[in-house]
């Protein structure tokens, strides 16, 4: 077995156990694997290995992939996770299956003008920068719900939910709480009868707390892949 098959099936485990012990379904829980920086091989050998879920933060990288990987492309699921670039919008609109990363209304505009008409709608989730993080992209907590009711609205996407990338914590019990103000905030969002049902939250190193705290989604890349340089 690869060691890459076999990684795979280590998160695999983490995921489900930390689902089992919260009182989760392990099959609620979607692992996408986040093979940015790692070259098409190692996607087509995590695709052998049964993946189908792949994220990728750069445009052209993840192209040269998707197009690698073409006569596959009906299997699989690509997931834009990076930062969106306007000038970006039209390749991630028309190879895209999912953007997690949405965190401004004119960015999902684009989106929506240049989905092509003969694809789905592209499946997006709304950034939320929820620690309030200088560094980090997404729309503040309380500007969320009027950004998520905006793209609701938009006739080319289809709003699924909320993702975040909180700042690494010492404490799982800190990690957790972080994780559950996500959680919170689509529970409001849903309140106010803006239908989600994603939570895409959790990596390498925080999927449990993630999990714990409701993630339907766990981007993990390291613990798959290997290291990044
Ligand atoms: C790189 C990246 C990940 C994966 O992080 P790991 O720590 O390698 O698991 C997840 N989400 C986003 C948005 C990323 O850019």
């Amino acid at each position: 077995m690869s060691s890459i098959a076999d990684n795979l099936q280590r998160v695999r485990r983490r995921i489900d156990r930390a689902a089992l012990d919260s009182g989760r379904d392990p099959s609620a829980i979607r692992l996408i694997a986040v093979s940015k920086s790692f070259p098409q091989q190692a996607v087509a050998e995590a695709v052998a290995a049964g993946q189908r879920d792949f994220g990728e933060s750069y445009v052209q990288e993840a192209i040269v992939k998707i197009e690698a990987l073409a006569a596959q492309r009906a299997l699989l699921q690509w997931h834009f996770i990076g930062p969106l670039q306007s000038n970006k919008a039209r390749p991630v609109a028309e190879r895209f299956d999912w953007v997690h990363s949405v965190d401004r209304l004119k960015i999902a505009q684009r989106l929506s003008e240049l989905r092509p008409a003969q694809l789905p709608p592209l499946q997006v989730c709304i950034q939320v920068n929820i620690d309030g993080q200088a560094s980090k992209h997404g729309v503040a907590p309380a500007d969320a719900p009027a950004l998520a009711r905006a793209v609701a609205g938009l006739p080319r996407l289809r709003l699924r939910g909320l993702m975040s990338i909180p700042a690494p914590m010492q404490s799982a019990a800190g990690q957790r709480e972080v994780f559950g103000r996500v959680a919170a905030l689509a529970a409001q969002l849903r309140d106010e009868g803006i239908a989600v049902d994603t939570l895409s939250m959790g990596m390498s190193d925080d999927l449990e707390p993630a999990v714990a705290a409701g993630a339907t989604m766990v981007r993990v890349g390291t613990a798959i892949f290997g290291r990044r340089w």
